[in-house]
């Protein structure tokens, strides 16, 4: 039998955890959340992901057979010290009110690991603007957003890619966060969903990157205050996306100085 793929499940754990993270209200408030969203976006946060949305996403994987491990902003490294990282093989990562306190150590870490390891990596939701993406990106990765509730559908676009298996042709989450386009990445090698939002903005919602031997997959759905991460669409795309992302084992990048293979006149 094949060894399972292991996957370290890494979120930030703060929204979740208003007790221990007092300040989290105010870098919220900072990026213009008040009054009763405010309030949601921490208390409302434990009665939907009480245990933080890191168990649910990690629930859901030991489910599909993939051996799990979660890993969070305040442990130390971040969770993610090298032998986590050996035994890592597809890392997802979910951030959103303290992208600024992940230790540019470590980012260069999880970076190494994509770019020359092969490890794969899949960012969800807010994990546009953390550290680790915008390195592999290398552009702003800023887009547009609003909280209303809205509905979003969800198309397929890329109906033989191995992350849209067992899909529907579109799916639809009742209410969520929108996010619009210009989503400044550079251009997908593969985009797999498009989004439509209930007030007319669209957005790339499902896109797929080769970064050196690893690879990366960015999947838009999963706001901190609503239960995206129960419906089964979204958590068949992230499983789905561990698969594809898990590494191919291609051969090492060999760089420098570098004798001839044949021999020179
Ligand atoms: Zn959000």
């Amino acid at each position: 039998m094949a060894k399972p793929i292991r996957v370290t499940v890494w979120n930030e754990f703060w929204h979740e955890n208003p007790e221990r993270h007092a300040d989290v209200k105010a870098r919220l408030a900072n990026y213009g959340f008040s009054g009763e969203r405010l309030l949601n976006a921490t208390e409302g946060v434990q009665s939907v992901y009480p245990d933080g949305m890191h168990k649910v996403i990690a629930d859901h994987l030991r489910a599909q057979g993939f051996a799990v491990r979660t890993a969070t902003l305040d442990e130390p490294e971040h969770g993610l010290t090298e032998t986590v990282l050996d035994e890592t093989d597809v890392l997802t990562w979910w951030g959103h009110a303290a992208h600024d306190q992940v230790s540019d150590e470590i980012v260069e870490r999880v970076h190494e690991r994509v770019n020359m390891g092969g490890m794969g990596l899949i960012a969800l939701h807010s994990a546009h603007y953390s550290k680790i993406f915008k390195k592999l990106m290398g552009t702003s990765c800023m887009l547009k957003t609003r909280e209303a509730d809205e509905k979003e559908r969800i198309w397929v676009i890329e109906q033989g890619h191995p992350i849209a298996a067992g899909l529907p042709e579109y799916f639809e989450i009742p209410q969520t966060e929108m996010y619009g386009e210009p989503f400044d990445v550079p251009a997908p090698d593969t985009l797999v969903f498009v989004s439509w939002f209930q007030g007319g903005e669209i957005f790339r919602s499902g896109c797929c990157y080769h970064r050196g031997r690893g690879k990366v997959f960015y999947f838009r759905p999963g706001h901190e205050t609503l239960p995206i991460y129960y419906q089964p669409e979204a958590l068949t795309v992230i499983s789905n996306a561990v698969r594809w992302a898990a590494p191919s084992g291609g051969p090492e990048l060999v760089f420098g100085d570098h004798p001839p293979l044949e021999k020179l006149d």
